[in-house]
């Protein structure tokens, strides 16, 4: 499947769409998910049109990939969630029930998280 540009988070790194950045370099952008499920809920996107962790590891440069880590650690530093504990997610794909495509990774802490899978509604 083609990368879509219309993707909401395609708007938001062409700056269509605001967005409460927590950090942001050469290759990736990190803001304040607009739902939040948790008193930190952070989502880090690579800046280049990758629609979900497959293509982005097969595709981005070792660059961008070390960028993409690197940002991640730094939201864990700005957030203050590491002493206390976090959780990482990336939603891919149909089963993975992601909605927007353009890979993302959330960052979730602030509070007990509780189990690490539901059982879907349907
Ligand atoms: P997914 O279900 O694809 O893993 O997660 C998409 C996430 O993007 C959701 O947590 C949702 O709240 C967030 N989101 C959707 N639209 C926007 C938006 O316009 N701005 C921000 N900051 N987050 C958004």
């Amino acid at each position: 499947m083609a990368y879509d540009p219309d993707n909401i988070f395609a708007k938001i790194l062409r700056g269509e769409i605001p967005n409460r950045t927590v950090f942001e370099d050469q290759h990736v952008l990190a803001f304040q998910d607009i739902n939040p499920q948790a008193p930190v809920h952070v989502l880090v996107i690579p800046k280049g049109p990758y629609e979900n962790m497959t293509v982005f590891s097969n595709e981005a440069s070792t660059e961008e990939q070390v960028a993409f880590m690197r940002a991640i650690g730094e939201v864990l530093r700005i957030t203050e969630v590491a002493e206390a504990g976090y959780r990482i997610i990336s939603n891919n794909g149909q089963d993975g029930v992601q909605e927007v495509p353009h890979l993302h990774i959330h960052v979730l802490g602030g509070r007990r998280l509780g189990r690490m899978l539901d059982r879907p509604a349907a």
